[in-house]
């Protein structure tokens, strides 16, 4: 059967009355997110992933309390967060392995540093309590303003939203000529997750994340289970011994003498991400709309990439349901939620120079940044707003 026969055969299975549909493309933080969002409004929502199964890459992640309160709205903050210790507390230590700086989030922000994965999970299973058809090995490969959605198998689909939703990547954002701009930056990481020591699964502070420095490499050590720690290290994109996967040990244990019995405990599956910063046009055109890194891509610096997908995924659905006219609904979607997109992107940037400058240079922003209230407040901005669709948490 066509997809658009077994679409329509589903509609009228399901009632009398049409209900407005959604194809979500890529099943991510932000497709997820608004595929639940969507379906709790009424709306009936498939969702395509590309992979055979629900994957996500990445070892770990910060959510704050914007991400939390979207994934509450949702219906996923329980099984997303649990067993997850609350990350509250920040070091950041110099190559001499000196405390520089300190942050503690207070009571008014919650952060939970969580496996990737059980956060997709929760989504996901969130998205099938709401109605959502989740369908894997799915590609989509284009889509038109007027709603028409291409897969990669040479199907079609007529669809009233379109909600793109590809990543970093994106063929359907490309095949609209949305994109203003594509950097890719001086930096980025590789990602695992190793499993705890006996003295770490019973340390006095499971939930404090440690920064360490030594030249333009770091190591980010991040509590982020009961039995797992999240580690990132980063580099400069041009220190290729760095950025080598499987990872070059020895190197990295003279850069981080001090951390040699971590470095000797990580694992092979690691993979390198160069970071990237994408802008578009506009998030939308017609009846496509544009969400998460395809829209907005940011390096983690500030941990909100996929913060602000899932909460652009929500108000996206919010939207939909206070505009009859849903290019009204698009246009006044994205003219009060990308200034704080924005904000977050400019941040995570900023914050992301200091990789670059001598050792001595960075302590003494790091030091400066941390006591200026102005640039606290900039930092944490996007964690403490309360995202569009939770006023009422
Ligand atoms: C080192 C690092 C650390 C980070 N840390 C944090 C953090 O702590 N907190 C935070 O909020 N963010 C963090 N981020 C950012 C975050 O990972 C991303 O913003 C987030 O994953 C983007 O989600 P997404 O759903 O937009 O895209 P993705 O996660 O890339 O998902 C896109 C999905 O679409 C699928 N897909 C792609 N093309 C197609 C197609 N043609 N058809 C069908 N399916 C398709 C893909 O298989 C994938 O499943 C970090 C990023 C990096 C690199």
């Amino acid at each position: 059967m066509s997809i658009d026969n077994q679409r329509q055969k589903e509609i009228s299975q399901r009632g009398m009355v049409k209900r407005r549909t959604a194809e979500i493309v890529g099943a991510g933080f932000a497709g997820l997110a608004a595929a639940c969002a969507l379906a709790q409004r009424g709306w009936l929502v498939r969702v395509h992933e590309r992979a055979r199964e629900l994957r996500t890459t990445g070892a770990g992640i910060y959510v704050y309390e914007n991400g939390l309160r979207v994934l509450e709205a949702l219906g996923a903050y329980t099984d997303a967060v649990s067993d997850a210790p609350i990350a509250n507390m920040r070091e950041v230590r110099d190559d001499h392995n000196r405390v520089i700086s300190f942050h503690r989030w207070d009571n008014s922000a919650r952060v939970f540093s969580v496996v990737r994965q059980q956060v997709i999970n929760a989504l996901a299973s969130a998205a099938r309590r709401h109605g959502v058809q989740v369908l894997t090995d799915s590609e989509a490969v284009a889509a038109t303003p007027t709603g028409t959605l291409a897969f990669a198998d040479g199907a079609q689909t007529q669809t009233d939203l379109i909600v793109a939703a590809d990543g970093t990547n994106s063929r359907l954002r490309d095949s609209l000529g949305l994109l203003a701009r594509r950097k890719l930056l001086a930096d980025g990481a590789i990602r695992l997750l190793v499993d705890k020591t006996v003295e770490e699964r019973n340390s006095a502070e499971p939930g404090k994340t440690i920064e360490y420095w030594s030249g333009k490499r770091r190591v980010l050590y991040t509590p982020c289970s009961k039995d797992q720690i999240y580690v990132a290290l980063t580099m400069l994109d041009n220190d290729e011994v760095a950025k080598a996967v499987p990872l070059r040990k020895v190197e990295w244990k003279i850069s981080f003498p001090h951390l040699a019995d971590l470095i000797d405990r990580l694992g092979g599956d690691g993979r390198y991400d160069r970071f990237e910063l994408i802008k578009l046009k506009r998030w939308s055109s017609g009846k496509v709309a544009v969400i998460g890194d395809a829209a907005h891509a940011l390096p983690p610096n500030i941990g909100q990439g996929a913060g602000c997908g899932m909460m652009n995924g929500l108000s996206l659905a919010v939207f939909l349901d206070r505009f009859e006219d849903p290019s009204l609904a698009l246009t006044n979607w994205e003219l009060q939620e990308r200034p704080l997109t924005d904000h977050t992107q400019r941040v995570s940037y900023f914050l992301g120079l200091p990789t670059a400058w001598p050792p001595a240079v960075r302590a003494f922003f790091f030091k400066g940044s941390s006591r200026s209230k102005w640039m606290v407040r900039q930092r944490t901005m996007t964690a403490r707003h309360k995202p569009t669709g939770t006023e009422d948490l």
